[in-house]
């Protein structure tokens, strides 16, 4: 079989990279093994806002653009309500914070986004001293169904291999790569974590950072928005929430834990004063980059191998814009820019 392209690995890199190849009429076959659960276990908001500081993320006032008509085309596409729009509170924690919050409101981008009218909570159910401060043009994208859909649509048209990738039995000639019965121009790894077993990228810089979280019914929360206080708290409907999630470095495992269950419990317990229950927890691997920016580009040896990776934390604003922007690099030369390119970390 002689294809344009494989795709290894099926997240929101791998998806939105496969969007661009469709979008652009190319053949390919994706492979995903199921090993890594980042995309799938997202709390699945969009935000431009470091809720910490108050300031933009990289670059998110372009990406939420890109991103939210992505998500809205590939909801049409299959058929499925999977976009969401949720606005997010913020719990201040002092005085303090509300002027800061104020201070910020008066930045011209960041104005965009950040209402300065302050929220008193009117809900029994949540401990919340002083006011909430809203960010608007957020939602919520659900994550888990967009990429059973979009796998199910894959596997009819016979462009999904539920297997894993097997790096060693990649042959590399001159101006293809042969993969088992399969010839292809290029390779594009989007593996997140996963990268950690490809042994044409893994030097990079790219360490995991384990999220988890807890999902809690609670009937008398009754909340029709985020809330970001510590930890967030997400609407799932029927009572459920998500909530979380912690950051850990030190532990790679894909297990859920206690100590996670417990630090959210404890934090979550600050501020809801009605019942739950913890009814599921989950745990994924974000991968992410030293200097916190993406990791796109192709191999300084091997001119058809690429990779899309490094999406951290943010991976929903800014996995439709990276895929652009390499798909741009490799079909029309387009250079990119040094922040973002692999090869910034010239010692691969
Ligand atoms: C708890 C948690 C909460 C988060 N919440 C948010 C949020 O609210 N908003 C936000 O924007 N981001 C959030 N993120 C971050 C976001 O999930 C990541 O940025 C994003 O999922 C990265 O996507 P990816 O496709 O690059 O990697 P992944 O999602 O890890 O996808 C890689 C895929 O490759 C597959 N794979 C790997 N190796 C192989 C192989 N050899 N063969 C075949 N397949 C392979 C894996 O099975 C996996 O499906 C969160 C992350 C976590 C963990």
């Amino acid at each position: 079989m002689v294809l344009d392209y494989i795709v290894v690995g099926l997240g929101l890199s791998g998806l939105s990279f496969v969007e661009e190849l469709e979008n652009h009429n190319k053949s390919y076959m994706v492979y995903e093994d199921s090993s890594q659960k980042s995309s799938r276990v997202a709390g699945g908001l969009y935000n431009p806002i470091i809720l910490k500081r108050f300031t933009m993320a990289w670059q998110a006032s372009e990406q939420i653009e890109t991103a939210v008509s992505f998500y809205k085309n590939v909801e049409t596409k299959l058929k499925k309500t999977l976009v969401s729009e949720l606005p997010i509170l913020r719990r201040f924690n002092a005085v303090e914070e509300q002027n800061n919050w104020f201070e910020a409101c008066d930045k011209p981008v960041l104005g965009k986004f950040l209402s300065s009218e302050l929220i008193r909570n009117t809900n029994p159910a949540l401990d919340i001293p002083f006011h909430y401060g809203k960010v608007k043009h957020t939602g919520k994208i659900n994550i888990g169904n967009m990429l059973s859909a979009y796998a199910k649509n894959l596997k009819e048209n016979n462009t999904l291999n539920n297997e894993s990738f097997e790096y060693d039995k990649i042959i590399i000639e001159e101006d293809c790569i042969q993969y088992k019965d399969i010839k292809c121009k290029h390779i594009v790894f989007s593996e997140g974590f996963g990268i950690k077993k490809n042994p044409f990228f893994n030097e990079l810089p790219l360490y995991g950072n384990k999220g988890e979280y807890i999902i809690i019914k609670s009937k008398e929360l009754k909340l029709q928005e985020a809330i970001k206080s510590s930890i967030f708290i997400i609407p799932l409907g029927d009572d459920l929430y998500k909530v979380g999630a912690t950051y850990n470095n030190q532990d790679t495992s894909p297990e859920i834990t206690s100590i996670a269950r417990e630090e959210l419990q404890k934090k979550l317990e600050k501020f809801l004063k009605a019942p739950y229950e913890v009814v599921d927890q989950v745990a994924g691997i974000r991968p992410t980059v030293r200097d916190r920016r993406p990791l796109i580009g192709t191999h300084n040896k091997y001119a058809n191998m690429h990779i899309l990776n490094g999406m951290g934390s943010r991976g929903i604003l800014l996995a439709p814009t990276m895929a652009k922007v390499l798909y741009n690099h490799i079909e029309k030369g387009i250079s990119l820019d040094k922040e973002i390119d692999c090869n910034r970390y010239s010692n691969l």
